[in-house]
């Protein structure tokens, strides 16, 4: 058969792809594009170092959502899950419930993954340049020039705006972004709970809990008061712990716990009405009663959790971001959750993996409409 005749037009360039931040949307997107051999650039605002130490905590990732990633890592669920699992330092799996024996090893389900891992697996020899704040971004014909805090300035065709719930590029931008708080108090504090010390009894309930039992998230209930312990990372020598105490917030006009508007560095701030509350929970079962107790609370890393969410923009204010600006939002930036009970990481690698599936068939298509 004859080969069809050379086409006279020359191939066009790849586009210029530049995604602002390096979180689970902008990490998901660049595996994909560089599945595709496709160029990309992603600029984050923290360093390298920061970036590898941050995130120290457990996230339920769902098989609908992660299962495009085995293939962009060439691992099987298994060796997926045992990189990731919170408790994979003790041979777990990371379910809610154990691993039963209707679970087999290549099952896909839903489990609990350490996010930092998640991340440091994700951003395996991608492209990041680390110490990028985007501080604006202009658009001229076909091409949009970022600048940067550090005074560098990058030109692409596409921007991606993976930058999370308090996206600079949607403030570039000025679409409209308004978080709504739902009227809860929740404290949320870090403890690491070593094997060896003092606190070995406390290992022991909760080491106990997670093999025995697959408590990979304990709650307990008082009244309106939800109590939670999650484990993050759990390994012979100690357990990384996150706990949360959460309760309807702001009935009362003087609701101490309750700071809707409080500012970013506020949440650092802990009303000492906290640890009168915490004193005057009673009867708790053994692991809460350790982890909830006000004097070791005092000594931990405490933060103030407002429960907001982010509406979507319209569908005209998406449509205006890509044609004036050649902007595409993704993940938080575009619709963030409440942090308890979040599906924001799962809807985060959905989007990019519908985005770089979508550039790579327009790559396929000649890339006539870059
Ligand atoms: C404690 C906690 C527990 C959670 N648990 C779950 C869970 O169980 N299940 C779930 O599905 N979701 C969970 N979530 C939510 C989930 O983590 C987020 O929805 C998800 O991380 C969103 O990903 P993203 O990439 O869109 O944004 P992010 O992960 O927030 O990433 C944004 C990135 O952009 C960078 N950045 C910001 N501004 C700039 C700038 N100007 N220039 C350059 N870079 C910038 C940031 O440093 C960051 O790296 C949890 C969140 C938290 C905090």
């Amino acid at each position: 058969m004859p080969s069809p005749p050379p086409s006279n037009r020359p191939p066009m360039p790849p586009p210029q792809i530049s995604i602002i931040g390096a979180g689970i949307a902008a990490l998901t997107l660049g595996r994909s594009l560089a599945r595709h051999s496709i160029p990309y650039t992603i600029f984050e605002r923290d360093s390298a170092e920061t970036a590898r130490r941050r995130h120290r905590y457990g996230i339920t990732l769902e098989p609908q959502a992660y299962r495009p990633l085995l293939d962009y890592l060439d691992l099987d669920a298994k060796a997926f899950r045992d990189r990731l699992a919170v408790d994979g330092g003790v041979g777990g799996t990371g379910y809610q419930g154990g691993n039963t024996a209707s679970s087999p090893a290549s099952a896909m389900q839903a489990f609990r993954a350490n996010r930092q891992k998640l991340e440091a697996l994700l951003s395996q020899d991608l492209h990041v340049r680390y110490e990028h704040v985007l501080s604006s971004l202009a658009r001229s014909g076909d091409t949009t020039t970022l600048t940067f805090a550090n005074g560098q300035e990058v030109k692409a065709n596409l921007v991606i705006a993976a930058d999370g719930v308090h996206s600079s590029v949607r403030n570039l931008l000025s679409m409209k972004a308004e978080l709504k708080t739902l009227p809860y108090a929740v404290y949320r504090g870090k403890r690491l709970i070593k094997a060896a010390e003092d606190a070995a009894q406390a290992y022991q309930l909760l080491f106990h809990a997670v093999q025995k039992e697959g408590g990979i998230v304990l709650q307990h209930r008082q009244g309106q008061t939800l109590l939670q312990i999650q484990i993050d990372d759990l390994t012979a020598e100690q357990a990384d712990v996150t706990y949360t105490y959460s309760r309807p917030g702001g009935r009362e006009p003087q609701d101490p716990l309750f700071k809707p508007s409080r500012s970013k560095s506020d949440a650092r701030e802990t009303p000492t009405a906290l640890f009168d509350e915490v004193a005057q929970l009673s009867s708790l079962p053994d692991i809460f009663a350790e982890v909830f107790d006000a004097e070791k609370m005092r000594k931990d890393r405490l933060l103030n959790w407002l429960m907001r969410s982010l509406p979507p923009p319209t569908e005209a204010e998406m449509t205006r971001a890509v044609q004036e600006n050649g902007v595409v939002l993704l993940g938080d930036s575009a619709h963030a959750m409440p942090i308890l009970g979040s599906y924001g990481a799962n809807a985060a690698i959905e989007d990019a993996v519908a985005l770089g599936e979508c550039i790579a068939d327009e790559e396929l298509k000649g890339g006539e409409d870059w």
